[in-house]
């Protein structure tokens, strides 16, 4: 990685697993470690607990895509060519390592509910999105495999540009426990503008994507972030496309005028919390799902497949995990080496 990128992360508060893995705390996992805190919206549609989330990214310094609306700062390696990608194993370890430094700095504050710090701890769900696109990673099943093996549920978000990759996934039964693929644009127009892929044929791929979705055995959410004046209306468009792939799930999620997307958009291109959720009911006209839930801090509609069951599975809770955690994590360096300093950082949720 760039070294003059790496220090921006890290000022962001991020931490690094391996030499392309990023690893940060979550606003939500943050705000959820308090005492009567709370989880983010995917606690309140899934079941996900925010203060056991462990949100981080394999590739944290690659995206193909520069779209207009990412709030995370696009200063990108501009290809992943000819890279010595990380050995999974060491790139889990080491995110679980870097959850666990960060964490440390909760540790004992006044706000902080000891007994959830000890569990956070011991993260039960990873959150694969974070930056870059994670399926450029290509050993990215057998990382998913190696978090289930250590009882945790993941998610996957992508931006659908590797169809092939997520066949290797479906191929080595090493698909996530629920897999997000962005679709921020009805057509190919827009989504040339809007989401700025960086090679030809993108818009294809997404749709090659799209019909793989419908066959694959996890969980699957189609995610909309809307721009006002840019991809909100043309329900057809979507309904079309959400056909295509017939997901569990469709979020439909406002932007949110922060970070660097300032640079790029106006403040007018955030959708009200009420244009938000008539999109969602406009486009539920069109297909099977239903309207279920909102979240306004999150500024996100659900709607689901009457056939889908919107509880997460619990990742197991026995002893099983290698992962040696006392509650004295902030002194000290636990087995896999672990040691403690405090980061607070705030970002909008993946
Ligand atoms: S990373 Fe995502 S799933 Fe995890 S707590 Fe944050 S918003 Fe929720």
């Amino acid at each position: 990685m760039r070294e003059e990128l790496e220090r921006l992360l890290e000022k962001q508060g991020y931490g690094f697993a391996g030499d392309h893995g990023g690893v940060k705390l979550c606003h939500w996992t943050k705000e959820d470690l308090k005492e009567g805190g709370r989880s983010c919206y995917k606690g309140s549609f899934y079941g996900v607990e925010s203060h056991r989330c462990m949100q981080m990214t394999p590739v944290v310094d690659y995206c193909n895509f520069r779209c207009l609306y990412c709030w995370r700062s696009q200063d990108f390696d501009t290809s992943p060519n000819g890279r010595v990608w990380d050995d999974p194993e060491e790139l889990f370890e080491d995110s679980v390592n870097e959850q666990q430094r960060l964490m440390s700095g909760y540790k004992g504050q006044d706000v902080t509910d000891m007994e959830k710090w000890v569990k956070a701890n011991r993260p039960k769900h990873v959150a694969i999105s974070l930056n870059g696109e994670p399926t450029v990673y290509p050993y990215l099943a057998d990382f998913i495999e190696m978090c289930h093996d250590h009882d945790m549920t993941t998610m996957v978000v992508t931006n659908g540009s590797f169809p092939d990759q997520i066949r290797t996934l479906a191929e080595e039964d090493a698909l996530p426990t629920q897999l997000y693929v962005s679709v921020d644009a009805p057509n190919e127009e827009i989504f040339e503008k809007l989401c700025v892929p960086m090679n030809g044929g993108a818009w294809d791929k997404l749709n090659e994507t799209l019909k793989l979705v419908s066959d694959l055995d996890c969980r699957t959410v189609a995610r909309h972030t809307l721009v006002k004046d840019w991809n909100m209306g043309h329900y057809d468009e979507y309904a079309d496309l959400i056909e295509k792939a017939d997901p569990d799930f469709i979020e439909c999620k406002g932007y949110v005028y922060v970070g660097y997307s300032r640079q790029r958009m106006k403040e007018e291109n955030m959708p009200t919390y009420s244009e938000i959720r008539q999109h969602a009911n406009r486009l539920a006209e069109r297909i099977p799902h239903t309207y279920e839930a909102d979240r306004e801090d999150s500024r996100v509609s659900l709607l689901v497949h009457p056939d889908a069951e919107r509880r997460i599975p619990k990742a197991a809770d026995e002893e099983l995990d290698p992962i040696d955690v006392t509650d004295d994590v902030s002194v000290g360096v636990n087995e896999n080496g672990a040691g403690g300093c405090g980061t607070a950082c705030g970002c909008a949720s993946m």
